[in-house]
């Protein structure tokens, strides 16, 4: 989440109204307004499916269990709100949201419908409007099935490293442990476990919820890796199995 994640705080700005009108009318007509925005100059690089590409074989071709569910992805920060800056090339907002867009391919291409909270850099809701509410406006309107949150971490101890899930409510934990599992497999970092916190987004999102730190953006290999494609293509893989595995464990 990074130190200069905003503390969880309700205002009533006076967009507010007008945001909430404008996502309803699009989940009447069926438009996911993050999805159908257009991308800000400079975020082309993330359009590309990786399904076409070096994945290939990776990806488990079939995977029914996620045929037709609706997975909210979440790429944490966005616009003004860098996130983590850490000792890494890239801040935390690029880090997860080239990840976000890789996972949407591999989602999509497995027949699911995925809905970005946003999908490019800016602030989800607009830059006058509370990131952390607008996340969760996007999602509890989208009846979607999951939410996953995608994050850098950061520790004032340098030599920390690797991978943490967060959860709130039940539900979130086996999303959770599904996530913890499949990315720190496919990272090969190291588990730090699936933890619960009361974080903002995964109190007030009706569906199971759970939030992923990739990696610590303080540690210097890791953050650089962290910004590498390759890394945030795995990444954005581990998400994909835990997913996988999370919706066959439900269907049995
Ligand atoms: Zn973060």
């Amino acid at each position: 989440m990074g130190k200069s994640r905003p503390r969880d705080k309700i205002i009533l700005q006076s967009n507010a109204l007008v945001t909430v009108l404008l996502l309803l009318l699009s989940f009447i007509f069926g438009i996911n307004s993050p999805d159908s925005r257009a991308l800000p100059p400079g975020n082309g690089e993330y359009k590309a499916s990786p399904v076409d590409g070096e994945l290939g074989g990776g990806l488990r071709r079939d995977p029914t269990s996620l045929r037709g569910k609706v997975i909210l992805v979440d790429p944490g920060h966005g616009g003004a709100n860098p996130g983590s800056r850490g000792v890494g090339p890239r801040p935390e907002k690029d880090n997860v949201l080239a990840v976000a867009w890789d996972l949407k391919g591999m989602l999509e291409y497995a027949g699911a419908k995925v809905i970005m909270t946003r999908d490019g850099d800016y602030s989800p809701g607009g830059p006058k409007a509370d990131q952390l509410e607008a996340r969760v406006r996007i999602a509890n309107l989208s009846r979607g099935d999951v939410f996953v949150s995608i994050h850098n971490d950061w520790n004032k101890n340098s030599s920390l490293t690797g991978t943490t899930t967060y959860f709130y409510s039940p539900d979130g934990y086996h999303l959770g442990e599904s996530l913890q599992r499949g990315v720190s497999q496919e990272l090969s970092s190291r588990s730090l476990g699936v933890k619960w916190a009361s974080y903002y987004v995964l109190r007030n999102t009706a569906m199971p919820a759970a939030l992923v730190e990739l990696g610590f953006l303080s540690n210097k290999r890791e953050a650089n890796l962290l910004s590498t494609r390759s890394y945030q293509t795995k990444a954005a893989l581990g998400i994909y199995n835990g997913l996988v595995e999370y919706f066959s464990n439900r269907s049995r």
